[in-house]
């Protein structure tokens, strides 16, 4: 398949150089939010990792390494969650349903759920329950990201930012939940710094 949307002469002379991007970005499998499109970004410019629901889970060695290596190699500045309206993976997790070697995966979302159960009780739509999940899991999994060493370091050494952010399918907006993690943070810090 022949790609020319970012062909120039020098395009594959320059990308063979190496990559110096400033973002990594972890966002859901789903087929219609790739991060490149959605960032407006070129190839070289960030760095990728996707799975269901966009989770950051701590036994997971797959976005472990990836994490690791963005931050602590490839020194980028900014690590965003990217999770999405409609997201069929925060949908499955609220159905009774065995769902087999999903189930696992899909329990960590029931675990933000459960976290979150008060307000996200008080919300009589169930599709607005939903995004609020969705919006909910974003700011976990950023608390996840949190609590990992290469993050910690890299705050302290150069300021490392954590974002938290929605695509809205229906708009085509991309929503920064602008989360305050001073708040979020305060008490739980004590357990889970390692710098
Ligand atoms: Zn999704």
């Amino acid at each position: 398949m022949k790609n020319t949307k970012y062909y120039s002469n020098n395009y594959f002379e320059d990308l063979a150089l190496g990559q110096h991007p400033e973002f990594l970005y972890i966002g859901c499998s789903d087929s219609r939010v790739t991060a490149e499109d959605l960032m407006g970004l070129k190839p070289g410019e960030v760095f990728i990792h996707r799975n269901i629901a966009n989770l950051v889970n701590n036994i997971d060695l797959n976005v472990m390494s990836v994490i690791n290596y963005a931050i602590r190699h490839l020194k980028v500045n900014h690590v965003v969650v990217c999770g999405h309206y409609n997201c069929g993976g925060i949908k499955a997790a609220m159905q009774p349903v065995d769902m087999g070697i999903l189930n696992p995966w899909l329990r960590n979302i029931r675990d933000v759920y459960r976290t979150h159960k008060a307000e996200l009780n008080k919300i009589e739509d169930e599709n607005a329950r939903y995004n609020r999940l969705v919006e909910l899991n974003v700011q976990e999994q950023c608390v996840n990201l949190i609590k990992t060493a290469a993050v910690q370091e890299a705050y302290n050494e150069r300021g490392l930012q954590v974002h938290g952010w929605v695509f809205d399918i229906h708009t085509g907006k991309l929503i920064d939940l602008n989360i305050d993690f001073p708040k979020i943070l305060q008490g739980i810090m004590e357990i889970y710094r390692l710098y």
